[in-house]
């Protein structure tokens, strides 16, 4: 089988050169272990973190071993792990065709209860981050106005839709026409705005948020996120889920840029990470599950095919090649 394992450290913009492909032995589950053929891998913006050494939320991944993600998999071999063979599961794993894992590291799914690779997505971390930061950290409330970058990503979609749920008027900046009809016509966000073709965010925001901005959601940091501070009304919450645009950023410009806008809105600027919430994803994945049978909220997919392409799919990222969540479809199921 076939493993993706860390090259080199990037420096800026990462290339393929960073990632290293590897055919080695099906790994032997261990002592209360199970052994997992991987359905799908999920790539997330967060990883680029990861490549890097220091200190961060997420534990780098080391020069010369496996990379993490998050797989949905069907269990192969079960090592006294408490599982049958052809269970699927999810959890974290590795960029690879298998991987073994401990018991305590995997979840069972019930594959009737949804497409698998939802478990990745709307049902999954990004699903969870949208609900819990627009419900406990932005809270948009009816008749307000909401604002969400990368808003046609894994996250910002669901987030503008539960903003909706809320009763606020819902406006979205992403990178394409394709992405904004995605937001206006699909998902019944108010205003989708391709900061791509605007010269100037702030008079595109203004008009599409005429009252001002009450909850914003930020996904991408930048000088997008400098206009939206321009325009924050009293009392406005602003949820930092995410800075893409800084990620590869090689010299981090200074900043905070804009808190002297927050001493007139008085808003508050809260940062979250999604495992803050990890004793209530019984509650979101019931929730979000519902409104997802239901046709409430709609999800979007990109997904790529081979393990082989998984650098491209997770390159992708930085580029706006995905809409909705990017995954990487392994195997079949
Ligand atoms: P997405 O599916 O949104 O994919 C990333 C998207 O970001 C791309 O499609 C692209 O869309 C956009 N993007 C890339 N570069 C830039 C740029 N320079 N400026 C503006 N937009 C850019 O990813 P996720 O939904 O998985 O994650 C979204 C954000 O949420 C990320 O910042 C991530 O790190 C964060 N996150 C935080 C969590 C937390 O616990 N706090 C948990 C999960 C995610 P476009 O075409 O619009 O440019």
């Amino acid at each position: 089988h076939h493993v993706y394992k860390l090259a080199k450290r990037p420096t800026g913009t990462p290339t393929e050169e960073a990632f290293d492909y590897v055919e080695e032995e099906i790994p032997e589950p261990g002592p209360g272990e199970a052994l997992v053929r991987t359905i799908y891998m999920s790539v997330d913006p967060y990883m680029r973190d990861r490549m890097r050494a220091g200190e961060s939320y997420a534990e780098p991944w080391d020069v010369g071993e496996p990379l993490k993600c998050a797989v949905v998999g069907e269990v192969v071999e079960s090592n006294g792990a408490g599982y049958e063979a052809g269970d699927v599961v999810t959890g974290e794993m590795h960029w690879a065709e298998y991987a073994t894992a401990p018991a305590s590291a995997l979840t069972q799914i019930d594959p009737d209860r949804g497409p698998l690779s939802a478990y990745l997505g709307v049902l999954g971390m990004p699903g969870n981050t949208a609900y819990f930061g627009v419900n406990e950290v932005a809270k948009p409330r009816a008749g307000e106005t909401f604002v969400v970058t990368g808003a046609a990503g894994a996250v910002g979609s669901v987030a503008g839709q539960i903003a909706k749920l809320n009763g606020a008027r819902v406006i979205g900046f992403a990178g394409s026409d394709r992405k904004v009809e995605f937001l206006e016509d699909d998902l019944g966000f108010d205003v989708g705005i391709n900061y791509k073709k605007v010269d100037d965010y702030g008079a595109a925001l203004a008009e599409a948020a005429p009252d001002g901005v009450d909850s914003y959601f930020d996904n991408v940091g930048g000088p997008i996120t400098d206009a939206v501070f321009n325009q924050l009304n009293v009392d406005a919450r602003v949820a930092v889920c995410g800075q893409i645009s800084l990620y590869n950023a090689t010299e981090v410009p200074t900043g905070p840029r804009k808190l002297l806008t927050l001493i007139q809105s008085r808003a508050t600027v809260e940062g979250f990470l999604v495992s803050d919430f990890s004793e209530r994803f019984d509650q979101s994945a019931r929730q979000l599950g519902q409104w997802v049978a239901d046709g409430t909220i709609q999800y979007r997919e990109t997904v790529t095919e081979g393990l082989e392409n998984a650098p491209e799919a997770f390159l992708g990222l930085f580029e706006g090649d995905n809409i909705g969540k990017q995954l990487v479809q392994v195997n079949e199921y």
